[in-house]
């Protein structure tokens, strides 16, 4: 079993709408966090348990997709320790997880010294398309997006071989299509609906229409539109990206679930 659920969607910050980037994936003993954006660790115990969260994946190191792994890392080592989880990060960001650290370590705590590698047990994504992850019996692969910082594509596919990917923040690069070739669902950001050279293909990242024609020359049966800089575009952008995919197309609204 692999099911996406979507506790937060937005670019930036949380709106009234929900949280910053945060998704779960519900497997057959627990979930699996994908981004902890601002706003995830309320999100996630407004609904489930602690102990049922087997590990956290990170798409990469912004703020509106990774600020709460602190708060996550408070939780875990306050008032009790936790058993650690596994955090992966794309390749060579374990040194801004050890400044996370050096801000926010408590050096009168023991326990909260260091809260990040006291709470989890961080393992590096490379980013080849080959090596194979696991988290909580769920095998994955993270692939090259391009964006201002080294950010991974995932694929994720479960044990009766359906498949949900990420894009990631990105712009339109052929790992991301490998990353979402003929996925069940592909989670895929949609930050604007119109944008310049630099913000697509400099900095990084798409607009509706864009995912819309990634997840066609991709395969992808399900488009999940997120990452959108204002909820207030969602309906456009859905139309956007529905004129070049003829495939099934939803937005990433917080509190749905889709089953890939
Ligand atoms: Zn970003």
């Amino acid at each position: 079993m692999l099911e996406l659920e979507i506790l937060g969607s937005n670019a930036t910050a949380p709106t009234r709408e929900g949280p910053a980037s945060c998704y779960l994936l519900h497997t057959e003993t627990g979930v699996v966090l994908v981004d902890a954006g601002p706003g995830s660790l309320l999100a996630y115990c407004s609904r489930y348990e602690l102990d049922r969260l087997r590990g956290i994946v990170v798409t990469h190191m912004h703020a509106d997709h990774s600020l709460d792994l602190m708060a996550w890392a408070y939780r875990w080592t306050f008032p009790e320790v936790l058993p650690r989880i596994p955090l992966f990060v794309p390749e060579g960001e374990t040194d801004r997880l050890a400044a996370f650290d050096a801000v926010f370590g408590i050096p009168t705590l023991p326990t909260m010294n260091r809260p990040i590698t006291q709470s989890f047990e961080t393992r590096e994504l490379p980013r080849d398309g080959t090596t194979v992850h696991e988290v909580d019996g769920v095998g994955f692969r993270s692939f090259a997006a391009h964006h201002s910082v080294p950010s991974a594509a995932l694929r994720f596919e479960g044990p009766d071989g359906r498949t949900v990917a990420f894009s990631s923040d990105t712009g339109y690069r052929a790992p991301v299509v490998e990353a979402a070739r003929e996925a069940d669902v592909f989670v895929c950001e949609a930050t604007y609906l119109e944008a310049d050279e630099q913000a697509l293909h400099g900095h990084g990242h798409l607009t509706a229409r864009m995912a819309g024609a990634l997840a066609a020359e991709a395969g992808a049966r399900h488009l999940v539109l997120t990452h959108f800089a204002d909820p207030a575009d969602w309906e456009e952008g859905h139309g956007h990206a529905k004129e070049a995919f003829d495939g099934q197309v939803s937005v990433a609204v917080p509190g749905t679930a889709f089953v890939p």
